[in-house]
C-alpha cells in the first residue's frame, strides 16, 4: 500500500465516514457512483472493485461484462452537502479489465493515454475552463412552453436580491470544500445564465474537477430550491452555455507557447498546436459538441463559434489568444471555444490536445490571423479566407468523425465505437420526432 493509500484509509477512520462513493464516467459523459462501505476500500485498492461493466454505456462488451473500479486515493474529498457527521466521500476512479489492465473503454483512460503522448513529446498539458450554464426555476417549463430562469440579469450584472448571487456564493464555497478551486465568477448574458471559471490545473485534474463541478452545481441549486442546467442551447432567443478552455503545454516549468517578439508572442510550438486543432476541428466536434442541441448553440448568434478561424482579440474565432503582458509568458495559452458545458470533459480535452499535439509533430503551418468578425462576411470571404464551416448538425459531426484516423486513435477502437452509436441513436431518435416547429408551420398552411 502506498503512502496515499495509507492517508485515505487514516482519514476515513479520524473522520468516521460512512460511506466512500467510488465514481467514474460513461462514454456519454454521465457521472456513476458506487457507495462502498469504509471496510471494503482497502480491498478496493489492492485488487480493484469488480462490477458489472455491460450495464454502463461504452463501457464493455457482453462476452467481457466483470470489470474492475480502482479508486484513484489522490482524489480522495469528504463531500460537504452530505453533512459533517459520519461524512461521505468520494474518490474517482481508473476502470480496469478482469486482468487488472487499463480498460481502453475507459473515458479518464482515454485522457491518461492522450497525456502519455504529451509527455512523451516532453509537454505537461495544463486546462483552464470557463464553465457556463443556467439557473431555472424548476424544472417544469413555463405555460409559453419555455425555461423559467430565476431572472433576468445580463452579462455582469449584479441583480439586487437575486438568486444568482447567493448561489455563486454557496457554489464557489462548497467548490472550494471539495478541493475545486475557482478563479471567478459572473452573471452570463443570458437571463439566469451564469459562468463559473475554475482556476488552471493538468488536463486529468480539470477533467475530474468538472465532473465534481457539475455535481456540486446540481446539488447547490436543489438546496436553494433551483435547477441548473448545462444544455447547451435551453433558449432559441439567448446566448447558449459554451465551455471555453484555455490549453497551455509546460516542458519542465518553461510554457512552451510562449516566444518574446514573436506575432502576439506566441513560440512555433503554439502556432502549430493551433494549426492542429484547426485542422482536425471538425472531424472532433462530435466530441466536443456531441448532442443534438449543441448545434442550436453553435449556429444561433450569442458568440458561440461557427467556422474555423483563430485570432487574437476575435470573439467570433474559434481560437482565440487572450491577451496577456510581455513579462506574464508563463501564462501564455490559447483558448478553444467550440467546447460546450454538456460534453464528456476527459474525451473532449483528450480530443482537442491530441489534434494540437498533431500540428506539433508533424509541424503544421498555421494560416493568417482572422481580423474580423467571421460571423459578417459573405460565405464566398469566408471561404476565401479559408473559414470552413463546422459541422452544422450533430449529423454532419458524426459523418467528419467516422472517417477520422486522427479521432479513432485518440479515442481507441472501443470508445470511438461506442461513441458513434451513441450518437447514431439520439440522431435517429431526433430525426424520427415531428417537432411543435413543424406543426405551427405547416399544418395550418398544407
Ligand atoms: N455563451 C457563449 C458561448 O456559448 C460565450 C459568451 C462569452 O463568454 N463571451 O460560447
Ligand atoms: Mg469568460
Ligand atoms: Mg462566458
Ligand atoms: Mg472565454
Amino acid at each position: 500500500m502506498d503512502r496515499q493509500q495509507e492517508f485515505v484509509l487514516r482519514t476515513i477512520e479520524e473522520r468516521d465516514v460512512r460511506f466512500v462513493r467510488l465514481w467514474f464516467t460513461d462514454v456519454a459523459g454521465s457521472l456513476k457512483s458506487i457507495a462502498l462501505a469504509p471496510a471494503e476500500v482497502e480491498g478496493a485498492f489492492s485488487e480493484g472493485l469488480g462490477f458489472d461493466g455491460s450495464a454502463i454505456e461504452g463501457l464493455s462488451r457482453i462476452s467481457e461484462a466483470d470489470m474492475l473500479l480502482r479508486p484513484d486515493p489522490s482524489t480522495f474529498q469528504i463531500l460537504p452537502w452530505r453533512g459533517e457527521v459520519e461524512p461521505t466521500s468520494r474518490m474517482f476512479c481508473d476502470i480496469l479489465t478482469p486482468d487488472g489492465e487499463p480498460a481502453t473503454a475507459d473515458p479518464r483512460n482515454v485522457l491518461r493515454r492522450q497525456l502519455e503522448v504529451a509527455a512523451d513529446m516532453g509537454f505537461t498539458a495544463y486546462t483552464h475552463p470557463e464553465v457556463e450554464f443556467y439557473l431555472l426555476k424548476s424544472e417544469e417549463l413555463g405555460a409559453d412552453g419555455q425555461p423559467r430562469p430565476v431572472d433576468h440579469g445580463g452579462y455582469f450584472d449584479h441583480v439586487p436580491g437575486g438568486v444568482g448571487q447567493d448561489f455563486r456564493r454557496q457554489a464557489v464555497m462548497m467548490l472550494e470544500a471539495v478541493g475545486v478551486s475557482v478563479e471567478f465568477s459572473h452573471h452570463e448574458n443570458g437571463p439566469g445564465q451564469n459562468e463559473i471559471d475554475l482556476r488552471y490545473a493538468d488536463a486529468l485534474t480539470t477533467a475530474d474537477n468538472l465532473m465534481t463541478f457539475r455535481t456540486v452545481v446540481k446539488e447547490v441549486a436543489l438546496q436553494q430550491g433551483i435547477y441548473a442546467t448545462f444544455m447547451p442551447k435551453p433558449f432559441a432567443q439567448h446566448p447558449g452555455s459554451g465551455m471555453h478552455t484555455h490549453f497551455s503545454l509546460f516542458e519542465g516549468d518553461r510554457n512552451a507557447f510562449f516566444e518574446a517578439g514573436q506575432e502576439y508572442q506566441l513560440s512555433q510550438t503554439a502556432r502549430q498546436f493551433i494549426a492542429g486543432i484547426l485542422k482536425h476541428a471538425p472531424e472532433f466536434t462530435a466530441v466536443t459538441n456531441q448532442f443534438v442541441n449543441s448545434y442550436k448553440r453553435m449556429w444561433g448568434d450569442g458568440e458561440a463559434p461557427s467556422h474555423v478561424s483563430w485570432g487574437h482579440n476575435n470573439r467570433s474565432a474559434l481560437v482565440r489568444v487572450p491577451l496577456y503582458k510581455p513579462d506574464k509568458g508563463q501564462s501564455a495559452r490559447v483558448e478553444y471555444r467550440g467546447i460546450d458545458s454538456a460534453c464528456n470533459p476527459y474525451l473532449a480535452y483528450a480530443v482537442v490536445l491530441g489534434a494540437g499535439l498533431k500540428g506539433i509533430r508533424e509541424g503544421y503551418e498555421l494560416g493568417p490571423a482572422a481580423e474580423d468578425d467571421v460571423w459578417s462576411l459573405t460565405t464566398a470571404e469566408r471561404r476565401a479566407l479559408g473559414h470552413d464551416p463546422l459541422p452544422g448538425s450533430l449529423h454532419d459531426a458524426i459523418r467528419a468523425m467516422e472517417n477520422s484516423e486522427l479521432i479513432a486513435e485518440i479515442l481507441g477502437e472501443q470508445v470511438f465505437d461506442a461513441f458513434l452509436r451513441n450518437k447514431a441513436d439520439e440522431w435517429d431518435a431526433y430525426r424520427h420526432d415531428v417537432s411543435p416547429f413543424e406543426l405551427n408551420r405547416y399544418l395550418g398552411i398544407l
